[in-house]
């Protein structure tokens, strides 16, 4: 039982269709209490070969249906999980220590849309075709699906981002083995509930619960999985590289990021400061597209320290039950400690802290005092090659510095080795065009933050990752391309 004496949440494998329990379990936290609230199946290598073996008989059937049959049936799912979404919602925001505001409105909704999405462009690709009239050929490409797709995803956006996978990996005619997180699998494991219902066929969406270590590396290995599609951290990528490289498998990576936002001193702040808030502290700062370094031009800097210190206090930290609750609970006590490193990091190297971490104190209701919390922080006078300004920090901290010139700030924003996501503020049109051009980032936002459209390309540069998702790079991800010639 947990601490308030409700039994424990117990999750199982889903493999074939049918829920499956497992010989041994990993503990699974609270982060808003820091008590331990459900256990997780710590799946290891048989595990994995069943559900690879259950994927693999899926696949002649599944693959062989219509678009249009596939798609129905993701548009079925994307409707049940729509109809439970407030039960999503509580359950993502208990697991992750999310606010369940933005689990209300961020991640279920966009879970139901990543289905809804795939559902509706797959039935839209069209293939390439040409004509060699000289010597009476067509060529024309045929695109198929893969087969087993291994699908990883990370902690911070559980439901949202392993959905993002698992909808066009199906859509496209693979079948799955996934693997979320073991700090945050509840959501995944609600969603198989409802695979019946919508339709799938058993054996197309595996779930195998379990640490990286274990389960994922047992899929990265598994000679049956041709194309592991990965979200999460550089590190990690690094090693999922090695163990797939002598199976020479299809890799799609999408990594972390030390994203700058660029404040020009044209920047319409009364826009800016309050979505530079929210890309810097939304969902705890724990979203690989936040904002961790704030360049702002020398004449408006006061002003924009200011009034971004005096806007961050309001945020309010607490509950993430509470919907006035604007922080929750970070992911673990490691990963608190780890953030929290960072700013007396920071300190001992002589930056400030105007607001936050050893600078305010947190209030905390009774029931929250042992959780993962933490108040959005904002250093400066940092040093370009600081630690705080070089690694992703994942947590509430965000650093803002002067600069003067537009070749000045591309050059100190590129000066990271990740390249995901870049903002740009700025009314001058030409400006933002140049600049946009030249930063090394997967995306640029200008005069906004994190509107996307989920047809264009999303993917980081450098050590941010390899590949894009999106409707047509995720649909060339996921299927083999052939190139037939015919003579006439
Ligand atoms: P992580 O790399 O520790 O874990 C991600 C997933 O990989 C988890 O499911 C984990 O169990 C699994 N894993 C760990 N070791 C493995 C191994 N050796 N083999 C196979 N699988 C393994 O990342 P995290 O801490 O869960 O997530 C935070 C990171 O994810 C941050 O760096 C963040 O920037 C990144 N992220 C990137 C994006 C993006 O789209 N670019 C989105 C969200 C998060």
């Amino acid at each position: 039982t947990t601490a308030d004496s409700k039994p424990l949440l117990v999750l199982e494998n889903f493999i074939a269709g049918k829920f499956v329990p497992c010989s041994s379990y990993i503990d699974s936290y609270d982060p808003s209490t820091g008590d331990v609230y459900c256990r997780v199946p710590d799946s290891g290598r048989e595990e994995v070969e069943a559900a690879v073996k259950a994927a693999k008989a899926a696949f002649p059937i599944w693959s062989s249906k219509s678009p249009l049959e596939r798609s129905q049936i993701l548009n079925k799912l994307a409707d049940l999980i729509e109809h439970d979404l407030e039960a999503f919602a509580q359950a993502e925001s208990k697991d992750q220590g999310k606010t369940i505001t933005f689990a209300r409105t961020v991640d279920i909704p966009r879970a139901v849309y990543n289905f809804r999405f795939f559902a509706s462009s797959i039935l839209h690709h069209t293939t390439e075709c040409t004509e060699m009239a000289t010597v009476g050929c067509v060529h024309y490409t045929s695109r198929a699906p893969v087969g087993v797709a291994g699908l990883i995803s990370p902690w911070n956006l559980p439901l949202y981002l392993l959905t993002w996978k698992i909808a066009p990996a199906v859509a496209c005619g693979n079948t799955v083995v996934a693997k979320p997180s073991e700090m945050t699998s509840v959501t995944a494991w609600m969603m198989c509930k409802l695979l019946e219902k919508a339709g799938v066929p058993p054996g197309v969406v595996n779930v195998v619960f379990g640490t990286g270590t274990k389960a994922g590396e047992a899929l990265v290995c598994h000679p049956d999985v041709p194309l592991i599609s990965f979200t999460g951290s550089t590190l990690t990528a690094q090693r999922i590289t090695e163990k797939s490289a002598p199976h020479c498998k299809r890799l799609s990576l999408e990594l972390g990021g030390k994203n700058p936002a660029i404040v020009f001193d044209d920047a319409d702040l009364s826009q800016c400061i309050p979505t530079t808030l929210r890309s810097s502290f939304a969902n705890q700062g724990e979203i690989c597209l936040c904002t961790s370094r704030i360049f702002v031009q020398r004449g408006i800097y006061s002003e924009f320290l200011k009034r971004f210190v005096a806007e961050a206090k309001k945020w309010k930290v607490g509950n993430p039950s509470d919907p006035t609750v604007d922080v929750g609970a970070l992911i673990s006590k490691e990963h608190l400690e780890k953030v929290r490193s960072y700013v007396k990091k920071a300190q001992a190297e002589g930056a400030r802290v105007l607001c936050g971490e050893g600078v305010d104190s947190l209030a905390l209701p009774t029931g929250n005092q042992k959780g993962y919390f933490m108040l959005p922080t904002v250093i400066t006078e940092v040093k370009d090659e600081s630690c705080c300004m070089q690694e992703e920090i994942f947590g509430p901290v965000t650093c803002v510095v002067a600069f003067d010139t537009e070749e000045e700030v591309i050059e100190r924003a590129n000066s990271v080795k990740y390249g995901l996501a870049a903002t740009v503020w700025s009314s001058n049109v030409g400006r933002v065009h140049r600049v946009a051009r030249r930063l090394q980032s997967g995306l640029v936002w200008t005069n906004c933050w994190l509107i996307r459209d989920l047809n264009l390309p999303f993917g980081g540069m450098k050590a941010s990752g390899i590949g894009r998702e999106g409707a047509r790079d995720s649909y060339e991800f996921f299927t083999e391309v052939k190139t037939i010639t015919i003579k006439h």
